[in-house]
């Protein structure tokens, strides 16, 4: 039995606007990347390619089905594959993509127009499409930023890969024993290409939805663990991050709070509050080591986190924190301000093994050097 051809063709174009339909939709929640919009219209446009080589025989005369409906659907794939690539930050390299596009227009207005011959035809069709689809497998195949696990990814290139065997199988099969005459004739040859073509593109848009809602996932863990004013990790995400690397052999935990910062949101106003507490940010992440964790708790204050460090080269670090402040004012506006800050140290393992410890022991030493005049770091409890 084979599945009645014409059928088929109505039921592509119907998934291919439904797909087209849901690309749309996924645009609309991401109108910052207007890759989605692209695939939604080049979905559309492979839609009235497959709408109009499908009403071959039914009102749409055959050269204007076999070039406009191929040229559409070759044409729609290269903009789906472009706006893929502007989707995960890669270039459109749109010209590569032009070049199969053209020479299947070509080939199939010569194979229909000056030479009607379908086994040509077919196999360019299957040559142009292998080459889309390699295009469009290897796209998935790269690793996409903000991703959680790649198995969508990679079910949408391993669908893509099929899809390359089938045309290839196809224009082999076209070249050595030639094609059906009739496209609609209900053989295998005929039903494969759009049994394929629906459920390649099914793949497609779940893969595509799946990876998008990775991309969102990732994108709000990271708006949920960081500040938005500084851009530094916040509480919840620093405090993550601490008790993964907990307990740890020797570490050391850095409170630092901005001195008389309430006298600087007061005599330079607010705005210029922030751009104080923004700049002190910088020059904290200048000084940080790589395997160092640094996070605006709140307020004017910061936390500094180092695995794998002595008390030594803790206080020293912090000494050259406090000592980078006093030496430099901050400039906000052409305006000099003068801020000092106040360093607590707490050390793993002699302080505690816990966050809670650590954080306790280190409150404590700011607080002192809170009391003893600020402008200092207190790294014991003598
Ligand atoms: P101390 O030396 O004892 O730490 O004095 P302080 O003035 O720095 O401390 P206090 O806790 O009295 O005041 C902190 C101020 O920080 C009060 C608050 O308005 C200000 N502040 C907290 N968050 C922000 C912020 O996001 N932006 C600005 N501009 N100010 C903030
Ligand atoms: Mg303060
Ligand atoms: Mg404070």
């Amino acid at each position: 039995m084979v599945l009645d051809v014409r059928t088929l063709a109505i039921l592509s174009v119907a998934i291919y606007v439904l797909v087209a339909i849901a690309m749309a939709f996924l645009s609309y929640g991401n109108r910052d990347n207007p890759g989605l919009r692209d695939v939604a219209i080049g979905t559309m446009a492979i839609a009235c390619g497959l709408l109009l080589v499908g009403m071959r025989g039914l009102g749409v005369p055959v050269a204007v089905s076999v070039v406009i409906g191929n040229g559409m659907m070759a044409l729609g794939l290269a903009q789906v594959v472009a706006g893929l690539r502007h989707y995960f930050g890669r270039p459109r390299r749109w010209a590569g993509l032009l070049v199969p596009v053209v020479l299947l227009a070509a080939t199939q207005a010569w194979f229909v127009l000056v030479d009607d011959d379908i086994t040509w035809r077919t196999f360019a069709f299957s040559a142009a499409h292998v080459w889309l689809s390699l295009v469009f497998a290897a796209e998935f195949l790269r690793p996409a930023p903000d991703e959680v696990w790649p198995g969508p990814r990679l079910m949408v290139a391993a669908s893509q890969l099929c899809h390359v065997g089938v045309s290839l199988w196809r224009g082999v099969t076209a070249a050595t024993q030639g094609a059906p005459a009739d496209l609609f004739s209900p053989v295998w040859f005929n039903a494969i290409v759009y049994i394929d073509g629906i459920l390649i593109y099914m793949a497609f848009a779940i893969g595509m939805i799946l990876v998008d809602g990775q991309r969102l996932q990732s994108r709000l863990a990271r708006l949920a663990a960081s500040d938005p004013l500084t851009g530094l990790a916040n509480r919840r995400g620093f405090i993550d991050r601490v008790a993964a690397a907990l307990p740890a052999r020797s570490a050391i935990l850095l409170l630092i709070d901005l001195d008389h910062f309430k006298a600087i949101n007061d005599r330079f106003g607010h705005v210029a509050g922030d751009a104080v507490l923004v700049e002190a940010g910088h020059r904290f992440a200048a000084l940080l080591r790589p395997e160092d964790s640094i996070a605006r708790l709140g307020g004017e204050e910061f936390a500094w986190f180092m695995p794998d460090t002595t008390v030594e080269a803790g206080f020293a670090l912090a000494e050259r924190l406090r000592a980078g402040f006093a030496d430099r004012p901050i400039v906000v506006d052409g305006r000099e301000i003068d801020l000092r800050i106040s360093i607590g140290v707490a050390a793993a393992p002699g302080d505690g093994l816990s966050w809670p410890d650590l954080y306790r022991v280190a409150d404590e030493r700011l607080y002192r050097a809170k009391r003893e005049g600020r402008d200092r770091v207190v790294a014991s409890a003598d």
